[in-house]
């Protein structure tokens, strides 16, 4: 491991370096995020891959569809992938 010897111009241009690293890694994993959809855990809010009656995804208002209509979308709220006929217990209709 290196290490800075009191050269306190080489530890600030370092930490300089390991900053702007964190805010451009920080940047990406906002849009990552961004492509996943929402930030909730299918999980939490019951997501199944089948509709509930006529309630699903793809005529909820939070559901995002994919191209073509009959792929997996994304979810404004979920995170994911997320089914044309599944369904949450958040579903609410789209408008
Ligand atoms: S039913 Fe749930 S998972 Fe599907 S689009 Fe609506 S909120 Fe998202």
């Amino acid at each position: 491991m290196k290490t800075y010897n009191g050269n306190r111009r080489e530890v600030l241009k370092k930490a300089s370096q390991i900053m702007g690293f964190a805010a451009v890694a920080g940047i990406a994993m906002k849009e990552t995020a961004k492509a996943d959809g929402g930030s909730m855990s299918p999980a939490s809010v019951g997501y199944v891959d089948h509709p509930s009656g006529t309630h699903q995804c793809s005529n909820c208002s939070l559901y995002i569809p994919g191209t073509p209509a009959t792929a997996n979308g994304l979810c404004k709220a979920v995170s994911g992938p997320i089914s044309p006929t599944a369904w949450c217990q958040i579903w609410a209709p789209a408008s």
